[in-house]
């Protein structure tokens, strides 16, 4: 099958190109995102793959379809950039890879926890210049800490299991279902404000919805211990920035671990270290000695990305072929659909 696949790194190109030994695609590789601008890029490839800051928002899926595009398959789990109602409309087909390493996520999470806990990410460039002083490097034991996870799903079970048998953690969980197996390995579910008020740490591990846009907010840091740690590898629209800021500033957030950004899709995988960085929030965050900022990398594995190739390009195999699609959106539980409808990312570059 013929596919324009758009966002590629090289880091991720030799996963596809290795896999594909198997398939025998005729992939287009274009560093670019896909948006309305670049969609003419795609004009007559059947099949066009793309990944997380992609924009699939009508305009873009009205070209895409114009130059000839039938199926779009998503390198990644999460569709809250697809404008799904349009694609069906268009009579697109939309194939995602539903999993592909929940551990990779869950032990990024726990590095984020980890190195903001103890300081990590400071004291190794303290010891590189020199300077083997201990101010300002006192952590504390995660031991009988409570952890609020908000989205016991599977990153979110992994983390919970995790600081349960690792570390000896309390858990209060806190998601739309509850899960018994996690409770019968102590996970204590609780409303969202008892989350807030009781967890020394909060991780977010819920999908980004209509109902999670901005689910940390002014209101509920209000709730939060004094000195709490805040993680989110989920998605940055989760949290409402701005209010994160005043947190910060008030002291009544102290540590901050971001994996995702509201805005990330204007910067997160590029290399912006010789340009002016036009976002204040970013740039305020990264003032923080507190704050603990990677790109969008805790899917970054390499049997994350082995496994992101494979199901990718069997999707593209089963779709040419004429197979069943396991993996089509249309099998989405009709309340995740709901959940995810259109979210697209403000601020597009291409
Ligand atoms: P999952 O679907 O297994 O779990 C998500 C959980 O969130 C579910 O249990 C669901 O019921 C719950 N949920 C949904 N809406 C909720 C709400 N309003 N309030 C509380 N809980 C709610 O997904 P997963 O595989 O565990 O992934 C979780 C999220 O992690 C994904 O949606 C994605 O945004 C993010 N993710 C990030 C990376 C990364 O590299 N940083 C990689 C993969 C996934």
């Amino acid at each position: 099958m013929r596919a324009a696949v758009f966002s590629t790194k090289p880091y991720e190109r030799k996963f596809l190109e290795e896999v594909n030994l198997n398939y025998g695609h005729d992939l287009h590789f274009l560093d670019m995102h896909l948006n309305h601008r670049t969609a003419v890029l795609a004009s007559g490839f059947k099949s066009v793959c793309v990944f997380v800051n992609d924009q699939v928002d009508k305009e873009t899926l009205c070209k895409l379809a114009t130059g000839g595009t039938q199926l779009i398959a998503l390198r990644c789990t999460g569709f809250n950039n697809v404008d799904l109602k349009v694609a069906k409309e268009l009579g697109l087909t939309i194939v995602r890879v539903p999993e592909y390493s929940p551990y990779a996520v869950a032990e990024h999470t726990i590095a984020l926890i980890l190195s903001l806990n103890r300081k990590i990410y400071r004291a190794y460039n303290r010891v590189r210049d020199g300077n083997f002083s201990l101010d300002g490097l006192v952590g504390f034991d995660l031991y009988g800490k409570s952890v609020g996870i908000i989205g016991t799903g599977k990153i979110g079970s992994l983390v919970s299991q995790m600081l349960i048998k690792g570390f000896g953690c309390k858990i209060l969980g806190y998601d739309l279902h509850q899960n018994q197996d996690l409770e019968a390995q102590g996970v204590k579910y609780v409303d969202l404000v008892s989350l807030a008020a009781e967890s020394d740490i909060i991780s977010l591990h819920c999908p980004l919805t209509q109902n999670t846009r901005y689910l940390i907010n002014e209101e509920l840091i209000n709730y939060m211990k004094p000195g709490v740690m805040l993680i989110n590898t989920s998605r940055g629209g989760v949290i409402d920035t701005k209010a994160v800021i005043s947190g910060l500033k008030s002291k009544k957030i102290g540590y901050l671990g971001l994996d995702v950004y509201e805005q990330e899709e204007s910067f997160f995988f590029e290399d912006w270290s010789n340009k002016i960085i036009e976002d204040d929030l970013l740039e305020r965050l990264l003032t923080f000695p507190n704050v603990l900022i990677t790109s969008h990398q805790a899917f970054l594995t390499d049997n994350a990305l082995s496994n992101i190739a494979e199901t990718t390009l069997s999707n593209l195999r089963d779709f040419e072929k004429g197979y069943p699609l396991s993996n089509s959106l249309v099998d989405v539980d009709q309340v995740e659909v709901d959940n995810q409808k259109i979210l697209i990312p403000t601020l597009g570059r291409d």
